[in-house]
């Protein structure tokens, strides 16, 4: 019996972690539950599943469901980052499910390695901002991490082909040649930036393949999702920047794949589903019954390739820059991730409120990479001023 602690359980990967659960009850079961504040949902969670702690991170939220859960006396429930990091570190898990979203996840992250949890990571701020601090800290504990972002998770089974018992390839392996990354391209690609100046919230949450949550919608159609994907992969795999290919691939069929020395590619193909690489990270080595359509490739047709736009998605050619530069200190680490992601993060939640324009994102983010002042292998706590001082810049302007 695996037993899991879900940080972010009423967001999408939550919920499908959780589907996971409920299909396998022989081999899975639930210790912890962390949530935001969807109260309806973490209480429907938390009666189906009757974790022993639950952390509902917003303090209101919490103190309402602790009154709605009062007759399961049994349950403790926390709140706040102490709460999120007891949930992460708690005793009885084997596995710590990281699939909160934001900066917010790299605390608990760490709590959970030093705690000898088994991470699977959805998170991908924990790896873009603090990689530098991560990856040794898996060394030291001898903990292992297991991807679920679809790309990272097709990556990582394509390299389930070189000899070995390797279940990490953190730093980088001699076969590996480069990696192509794919990309849908998000519901923009193949406009102008003229075009997309224009575009609203509705327009940028309609994903062509993929059903994910509001603020990685946003982060596709300017694909600084795949900007992510490369920080984060870099750190995962052990590659330089020059080894990191992305591939424009419309129908979201190759999910990435390999290029060995000897010039062979292998790569993972399926329906776009999330569900696989979850269960892949969750079960690992183990490959579970299909609960995830069938690829039937005469239905798909044909694959297209081709060449991401740099010119109209300067989000993204932003983020290739801000790695080149990072990895100019080794695996140091510098802040300059973090103030990418930051200010993107800033920019996305102005134009979900309706406050700025879609082209205004990559627009605000070059301005923070830009009047920042780089630190080189920040701590903790240099990362979260990085944060903090990326809002207030782009606050002040
Ligand atoms: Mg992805």
């Amino acid at each position: 019996m695996k037993r899991l602690s879900i940080l972010g359980s009423t967001g999408s990967i939550g919920k499908q972690t959780l589907e996971l659960v409920r299909n396998y009850p022989e081999e899975l079961s639930v210790t912890a539950l962390a949530a935001n504040a969807s109260v309806d949902l973490l209480e429907a969670q938390v009666r189906e599943f009757r974790p022993g702690l639950v952390c509902v991170y917003d303090l209101k939220a919490s103190e309402e469901l602790r009154v709605r859960i009062r007759d399961l006396s049994e349950i403790t429930v926390t709140d706040g980052m102490d709460g999120l990091l007891s949930v992460a570190a708690t005793e009885n898990a084997d596995m710590t499910v990281v699939s909160v979203v934001g900066m917010i996840g790299i605390r608990p992250t760490i709590a959970a390695i030093k705690a000898g949890k088994t991470i699977a990571l959805a998170n991908k701020e924990t790896l873009v901002t603090a990689g530098h601090i991560i990856i040794p800290l898996l060394h030291q504990y001898g903990v292992s991490l297991y991807p679920i972002d679809s790309e990272h998770s097709a990556i990582f089974q394509s390299l389930q082909t070189l000899p070995g018992e390797r279940d990490s390839f953190f730093a980088g392996h001699p076969s590996v040649k480069r990696i192509l990354l794919t990309a849908s391209g998000g519901p923009f690609f193949g406009k102008t930036k003229d075009e997309m100046e224009h575009f609203t919230v509705a327009d940028a949450l309609k994903h062509p393949n993929w059903s994910m949550g509001r603020k990685i919608t946003v982060d596709s159609a300017t694909m600084v999702n795949k900007g992510l994907e490369m920080m984060e992969a870099r750190w995962l795999f052990g590659l330089k920047p020059e080894q990191i290919q992305v591939v424009i691939h419309p129908q979201s069929i190759l999910h990435s794949a390999v290029e060995f020395t000897d010039g062979a590619v292998i790569g993972q193909m399926g329906t776009p589903d999330m569900r696989l690489p979850i269960e892949y990270a969750i079960c690992y080595p183990e490959r579970k019954e299909r609960i995830a359509n069938a690829l039937d490739l005469f239905t798909v047709g044909k694959l297209d390739f081709l060449r991401p736009d740099e010119e109209n998605f300067p989000a993204f050619a932003l983020a290739r820059e801000v790695l080149e530069k990072d990895c100019q200190h080794g695996n140091a680490g510098t802040t300059l991730p973090v103030v990418y992601n930051a200010a993107n993060e800033y920019a996305v939640a102005r134009f979900l409120a309706g406050k700025c324009g879609f082209m205004d994102i990559p627009r605000m983010i070059r301005s923070a990479v830009d009047a920042h002042t780089i630190k080189v292998a920040p701590t903790l706590t240099q990362i979260l001023d990085a944060e903090q001082w990326t809002y207030e810049e782009l606050k002040r302007r």
